[in-house]
């Protein structure tokens, strides 16, 4: 399928997507079912699309919604404890307008800033199939190819992996020997700059893998790494 040439219309073709029998009967289950302190909400239950900066320098791609935060509230990262992590830190670095995520339309803006996931349905026990993965790539893809950031901060290996195949979607060369992931690792892919960091789950906030300030790092990092290719460019010109 050919997929839309903006990002409002490739929106309305994500959330429509039930192309994975499995996800969309899990994220439908979990939206009946739901968590006791949320069940006076209505679930989003559907595919969650990238938000934020159509025009944004940094582009930020984690693994998939959370069944009880992106998939209850239907933006990516919010209304969860990674979200929570993730938004003071794009605050405290410059790229958010706010602190916190809590549900659309509660006023945060992403400045420079994008924000996705390499599947975007909530996977049971956060673990897509090759083959969900597969089915989902084209959407980041075009949503990277719309964006056309300067960064990519991918969060987590599997968010890692993804950003090298959109790549190679979008550019026809896969990168080899194929990069490692690593908190801090960062490699220069074309137009952008990917830069890997620990994803913010509590299973990495809570154990101290990943702090505030390891997070902090790596977004003043990718501005700069931003800066250093506008200027590039520039002087190219
Ligand atoms: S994971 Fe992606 S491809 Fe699969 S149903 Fe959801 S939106 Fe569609």
């Amino acid at each position: 399928m050919a997929l839309p040439l903006d990002l409002e219309a490739l929106e309305r073709v994500v959330t429509g997507c039930r192309a994975c029998p499995r996800l969309v009967a899990w994220r439908e289950e979990v939206g009946r079912t739901k968590r006791a302190a949320f069940r006076d909400q209505d679930y989003w239950a559907r595919p969650v699309p990238g938000f934020g900066d159509p025009d944004a320098l940094l582009f930020v791609v984690g693994l998939a919604p959370a069944a009880h935060g992106g998939n209850r509230t239907g933006r990516i990262f919010t209304g969860d404890r990674s979200g929570d992590w993730l938004f003071a830190s794009l605050h405290r670095t410059g790229w958010a307008s706010q602190p916190t995520s809590t549900h659309r339309g509660d006023g945060l803006r992403l400045l420079g800033c994008y924000v996705s996931a390499a599947v975007k349905c909530a996977p049971p026990a956060n673990r897509p199939t090759p083959a969900e993965r597969d089915n989902c790539l084209p959407y980041l893809v075009r949503e990277l190819e719309l964006v056309a950031p300067r960064t990519v901060v991918a969060l987590g290996g599997f968010a890692w992996d993804a950003s090298l195949r959109a790549h190679a979607g979008l550019t026809g060369t896969r990168v080899s020997p194929k990069p490692r992931f690593g908190h801090g690792s960062e490699v220069p892919l074309g137009a952008w700059t990917l830069i890997g960091c620990y994803h913010p789950s509590q299973q990495n906030t809570f154990t101290g893998k990943l702090t505030e300030d390891m997070l902090d790092a790596v977004f003043e990092r990718a501005r700069a790494a931003a800066g250093r290719r506008l200027t590039r460019s520039a002087t190219r010109r």
